[in-house]
């Protein structure tokens, strides 16, 4: 068997010298793409691409960011000129599933009755997010209900941060020692590795009195040493205290672990002087990432506006959306307000992108380019009278406004509202204006281009 293989070989290698190459007559084939965005304002930060090119999608995979692409070349040609197509958003800090579930939900004794924490996974989809990471929503105990409930549905890609609390966030559990451990929490992110990113600690004793067992650093600790022993990040939401200082904090933190509601009320982002706290570029110095995470009561004009002025831009923006946070309406949004603050446009794509992708070292997200999953999100930037608010119920007026248009992910379009890549209807092809009869039927599409 070996030999024949070999003699296969020598003969293609005889024929190819005597009649040229048999790849020549391929690459004369006129290639063939399934999807051609055409002439869009590409911002790919990952490939230092920032002007007009066409990109195009075969199998899901992005196939060329060029320019000038032939229309004939694909199967399905969307005209996206005076928009912009960047790589698909990633945001890591949203929230699915339930969240701290309790036991014995239906029984009196049930430790608690939290209402769900997560909103739907795929309204990601609206703002040009592609991939979300959960931020610690579940922990050890309550990780795989939400992976066979939520991750392993959804049509936008879902990571997650697991919560150092088996029980997760919000089921009343997250102040409970015995719920903290490291080992569990290591072995649940090795047996979930494609899926689980990081470790998270949140609201960990912002108010009670210390005692015994509740001593300042609990769940910070313990989240390392389950970061550590699973060689992950560690995600941080923290109330500082007299005991447990920001500055404290920001020592503990190893390089790459991720700081996330930077602009929240509690921290001396700002000090008194006006002057942007040192401790914040000694820890970016040491490699400490610091992350937006919005949400309904994390961002505060008051610290972002000195900071941006001063220099300082979180590494990442995140929503930080659950069901308690409606008027943070979306990735978009949050990235409009650092515009709002003056950001350049390719920065915040940036901070969005390629930023994200390597903070939850997942380097192959956040790019166009060639051969990675086509995650693709078309912009519109608005001119206009806009504004937008804080979590301090504080507003700042702008006059630009970034929508999300469209959402490719792996070549599937699954967000296009306003019909970028549709016909006209009166245009569409006959077996559209037919009502299906039987099972078998053709769909009443317009088109077969995958769309779920
Ligand atoms: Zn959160």
């Amino acid at each position: 068997m070996h030999k024949r293989i070999t003699l296969s070989f020598a003969v293609i290698a005889v024929l190819t010298i005597v009649l040229g190459s048999p790849f020549a007559i391929v690459a004369q084939t006129p290639p063939h793409y399934d999807l051609l965005l055409k002439g869009g304002h590409v911002i790919d930060p990952a490939n230092h691409i920032d002007e007009v090119r066409d990109v195009a999608v075969l199998q899901g995979k992005i196939a060329a960011v060029e320019k000038n692409i032939p229309a004939d070349q694909a199967g399905k040609v969307v005209d996206v000129s005076k928009l912009y197509v960047t790589p698909g958003f990633i945001d890591i800090h949203y929230h699915v599933g339930h969240g701290g579930a309790p036991l014995n939900w239906f029984t009196p004794e049930a430790r608690a009755h939290a209402l769900p924490l997560g909103i739907p996974a795929d309204m990601a989809l609206q703002s040009g997010v592609t991939t979300i990471v959960d931020a610690g929503t579940a922990g050890a105990e309550t990780f795989l209900e939400e992976k066979e409930e939520v991750i392993d549905r959804a049509k936008v890609r879902v990571l997650a941060f697991l919560n150092i609390v088996a029980n997760g966030m919000g089921g009343g559990l997250e102040g409970s020692l015995d719920q903290m451990d490291s080992r569990l929490c290591a072995a649940t992110i090795t047996r979930y590795r494609d899926i689980i990113v990081g470790v998270k600690t949140a609201h960990y004793w912002t108010k009670e009195p210390w005692d015994a067992e509740h001593v300042p650093w609990a769940a910070v600790d313990r989240a390392i040493e389950c970061g550590t022993l699973a060689n992950v990040p560690v995600m941080y939401d923290f109330w500082p205290r007299p005991d447990r200082t920001y500055e404290d904090l920001l020592k503990k933190m190893r390089p790459g672990d991720i700081h996330t509601h930077v602009f929240a009320q509690q921290f001396p982002i700002i000090l008194a002087d006006g002057k942007i706290n040192p401790a914040l570029a000694e820890a970016r110095a040491r490699g400490v990432i610091f992350d937006v995470g919005h949400g309904a009561g994390s961002f505060w004009f008051r610290s972002a506006v000195p900071a941006f002025k001063q220099g300082f831009i979180p590494d990442s923006i995140s929503t930080d959306l659950h069901t308690g946070d409606y008027n943070v309406l979306s990735m978009d949004n949050v990235m409009s307000k650092f515009l709002a603050m003056g950001a350049p446009l390719d920065d915040v794509i940036r901070r969005s992108t390629v930023n994200p992708a390597a903070e939850i070292h997942r380097p192959e997200l956040g790019t166009l380019s060639v051969g990675k999953d086509a995650d693709i999100a078309v912009l519109e930037l608005i001119k206009g009278h806009f504004s937008y608010i804080d979590c301090g119920v504080a507003k700042m007026d702008a006059n630009e406004r970034l929508v999300g248009r469209m959402t490719i992910r792996a070549g599937r379009i699954l967000y296009d509202p306003a019909g970028l890549s549709m016909v006209d209807w009166e245009k569409a092809r006959p077996q559209y204006f037919s009502s299906p009869e039987r099972g078998d039927s053709l769909p009443a599409r317009a088109d077969d281009y995958p769309r779920d």
